[in-house]
């Protein structure tokens, strides 16, 4: 399986992806994830954490270059899931790009649809589990009764000016992409509102995987 999970920044990408790769045993993509890896460790440079600070995006070569990398991985060969990647059209090419080069093809690219007002609360109340990687929702998916606040982490991209940012970003640049892949006759659209394993079950019947 090789598939591209998109969706505005809150659609729950992130939750669903995990779901998906357990199932069908493929790594998780995130260039998110290995972008905040890269600050934690210390090794992404100063400019860049800037411009994910304040929602933007990060310059092509640099997320092309961490996804190339890693398709050359032993995990990557039976497939993979992308999330967050690719986020632009000219992303999107140099993908197809990367793809051919291995001869591997896209099985295909899911949608998840929210409603714009639903996305910013989504985001505010966010925490992920710092130990586990877990996503919780204050609001409506909230975590265990007895985890410790101190290990639940606010990414710092979660604010809500910034979160008008990403979205802003996603509406000029990344609804760009679903044209290009509708196109390609690889988009598929799911709803993403309402319990979370009810968006699992409809990602997995648009994929045929029911
Ligand atoms: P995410 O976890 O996917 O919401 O990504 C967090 C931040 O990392 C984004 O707001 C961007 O600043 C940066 N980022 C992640 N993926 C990409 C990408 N494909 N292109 C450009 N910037 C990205």
């Amino acid at each position: 399986m090789r598939l591209i999970l998109v969706g505005p920044p809150g659609a729950g990408k992130g939750t669903q992806a995990k779901v998906l790769c357990q199932r069908f045993g493929i790594p998780q993509l995130s260039t998110g994830d290995m972008l905040r890896a890269g600050k934690k460790n210390g090794t992404l440079p100063a400019e860049i954490v800037a411009v994910m600070t304040n929602g933007g995006l990060v310059p092509d070569e640099v997320v092309i270059g961490l996804i190339d990398a890693r398709f050359g991985d032993a995990d990557c060969q039976q497939g993979f899931l992308l999330d967050g990647f690719p986020r632009t059209v000219p992303q999107a090419e140099a993908l197809g790009g990367l793809l051919k080069a291995r001869g591997w093809a896209l099985d295909g690219v899911v949608q998840i649809d929210v409603p714009s007002e639903l996305l910013e609360e989504r985001a505010i109340y966010r925490r992920s589990h710092k130990k586990t990687g877990q996503i919780f929702n204050l609001k409506y998916s909230p975590p265990p009764p007895g985890t410790d606040p101190a290990d639940l982490e606010h990414r710092a991209d979660d604010q809500p000016e910034t979160v008008r940012n990403r979205l802003a970003a996603y509406e000029g640049m990344t609804a760009a992409l679903l044209p290009y892949y509708d196109a390609a006759g690889l988009l598929k659209r799911v709803d993403g509102q309402g319990d979370p394993a009810e968006v699992t079950d409809r990602l997995l019947r648009a994929l045929g995987k029911a």
